[in-house]
């Protein structure tokens, strides 16, 4: 049987130092694609209960787990909604709304008036992504227009946020000189808002001007390390996840284990990266239905492997770095069929 295994602890010991180092920035906990792999509902109920009270969801679907999960006393951010049941369901799950258009603005505006609220809502600049926000030259009659709806009492325009490459300084420095006329230009059109966001995990860490009012950090608090970036010591960030495997079979040809390409490890891996047995390093030599391991003295079936996220082994960053992708790519192909097994649940909060 295979399992990703999550400790939530260090769940809450991640959530601390990312704290710590954006403070006094508030952190929002991204928590798309079922929190990173490491499954929605229990990500979500420790980090509430460590305190977390800003949650970055995605999608609507997303933002309403999130609410049953968490009750009122949290504020959930959805940043893609499509349709007007969408709108509405985010109005009724009091969730806030970024806005990257123009049609959606005047349509949150509208479900809003028809619910008799003022939805809260997150307008986003277009910093140089694309790939959503408002351009640099629609923005500021595009403000003049949030401000107009403010003030007829069916938005509360709360924050000004956008999103960056993190690939390099130049083109994150352009990308703030973008973010900053627009929030300039924003108050000049009588827009107060208190909440501006820029950054994720990489830049949170490094470039304290990016942090402003709140960061929006999924990878760090799960323990995942920028791709060709600083290591987990350095950041002081350890693995959430670890993808454990069984030995189904021992063949002439190699071990065979019960993770592989359909369960979620990426076949091109195969023959470039190893994985940890009792402490030892074995080369993973395919991926196909099950993963194929050179073979060791003694090996047996229902031996255990760990494949990533071992203290001492390999983290999903150094798979990613071997095959030209990122951490998070390798943690979200785990398969919903993987059992997740929890460690560090909290006691039920009454
Ligand atoms: C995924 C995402 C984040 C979090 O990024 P990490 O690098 O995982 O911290 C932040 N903001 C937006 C808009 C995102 O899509």
């Amino acid at each position: 049987m295979s399992a990703l295994r999550v400790d939530l602890g260090v769940l809450a010991r991640n959530i601390v130092r990312v704290r710590e180092t954006v403070a006094p920035a508030r952190l929002m906990l991204v928590v798309k694609d079922d929190a990173y792999g490491h499954g929605l509902e229990p990500v979500v109920r420790r980090a509430h209960h460590e305190g977390v009270r800003w949650f970055g969801a995605f999608d609507l679907a997303t933002a309403v787990r999130v609410r049953a999960v968490t009750g009122g006393d949290a504020r959930i951010f959805a940043w893609i909604a499509a349709s007007r049941s969408e709108i509405d369901g985010a109005i009724a799950h009091d969730v806030d709304l970024g806005i990257g258009d123009r049609d959606l603005l005047e349509e949150v505006a509208d479900a809003a008036g028809a619910a008799d609220v003022a939805a809260r809502v997150h307008l986003k600049i277009d910093s140089g992504l694309h790939r959503n926000g408002v351009r640099p030259e629609e923005w500021p009659s595009f403000a003049e227009r949030a401000a107009e709806l403010a003030k007829s009492g069916c938005l509360d325009v709360v924050g000004i946020w956008s999103h960056i490459a993190e690939a390099s300084d130049e083109e994150d420095d352009a990308a703030r000189a973008v973010f900053e006329r627009a929030v300039a230009q924003a108050r000049a059109a009588g827009l107060t808002p208190g909440l501006l966001h820029l950054s994720a995990s990489a830049a949170s860490f490094a470039r304290p001007e990016f942090r402003y009012d709140m960061v929006r950090v999924g990878a760090f608090c799960f323990g995942i390390r920028p791709a060709g970036g600083p290591g987990e010591r350095e950041l002081q960030i350890r693995p959430v996840g670890r993808l454990e495997a069984t030995v189904v079979d021992v063949t002439p040809d190699g071990v065979v284990i019960d993770v592989g390409a359909l369960d979620g490890l990426p076949s091109s891996l195969g023959g470039r990266v190893s994985v940890v047995v009792n402490g030892d390093s074995r080369r993973l030599l395919s991926i196909g239905a099950g993963s194929v391991l050179e073979a060791w003295p003694d090996a047996a079936v229902g031996d255990r492997v760990t494949v990533y996220g071992d203290p001492d082994g390999p983290s999903a960053t150094d798979f990613a770095e071997t095959i030209g992708t990122i951490g998070e790519e390798i943690a979200v192909r785990v398969s919903p069929l993987v059992e997740r097994i929890y460690s560090g649940v909290p006691a039920r909060d009454h």
